[in-house]
């Protein structure tokens, strides 16, 4: 059996990468979502297990430990880790596997995984990232400040990505990434 696609979905906090995943897939209910470890304390409505494995940085330290993280970043002072089993076990099952994760971790998951599909995605503006992540009301000013430095960081690391997909309107950008899947599943080197 063919290994599954392993997409990675990355780009600034605050573009979007969660609400373009999860339109995703409900259209594509095929493609494997991975729920990350994280030690950041959940935000409103967020469920364990879902959303995150909310773990204290002792249990985060121990993951590492154990070599059971795919990838882990320290991000705006937080661990945040892909669980490398669940990954691997699912792509080996021949099922596609999403990760949605920051810049940091998709460069590292591009060192073990070459093979991997790596998208990029872009905010139509620094204005209007700013104001994404100002409006979605959980951040203090200095979180924001911290985030934008980080995103003008991220997005000079482009050039490391198979893919950049513009972020203006989440059903085109949506719309974009699915067409990349497909494309990605006829490469002739696949075969
Ligand atoms: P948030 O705190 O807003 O949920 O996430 C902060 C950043 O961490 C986002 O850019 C998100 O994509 C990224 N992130 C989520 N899970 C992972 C992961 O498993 N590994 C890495 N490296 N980044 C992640």
């Amino acid at each position: 059996m063919d290994k599954g696609l392993l997409i990675v979905l990355s780009g600034p906090s605050g573009v979007g990468k969660g609400t373009v995943c999860s339109v995703l897939r409900e259209k594509m209910p095929d493609l494997v979502y991975s729920v990350s470890a994280t030690t950041r304390t959940p935000r409103q409505g967020e469920i364990d297990g879902v959303n995150y494995f909310f773990k204290s940085r002792e249990q985060f330290q121990d993951m590492i430990a154990r070599d059971a993280l795919l990838e882990h970043a320290e991000y705006v002072g937080n661990y945040y880790g892909t669980p490398r089993d669940f990954v691997e076990r699912t792509l080996a099952s021949g099922k596609d596997v999403i990760l949605e994760i920051e810049v940091q971790g998709a460069l590292k998951v591009k060192e073990k995984f070459p093979e991997g599909v790596f998208v990029f995605l872009m905010p139509p503006s620094l204005d209007e990232l700013k104001q994404r992540i100002t409006g979605r009301g959980t951040e203090t000013q200095d979180t924001i400040n911290h985030r934008m430095t980080v995103a003008v960081e991220e997005i000079n690391l482009l050039g490391h990505y198979d893919y950049a997909v513009v972020n203006d309107e989440i059903d085109a950008a949506c719309h974009r990434i699915q067409s990349i899947i497909v494309a990605e599943h006829c490469r002739g080197d696949r075969y």
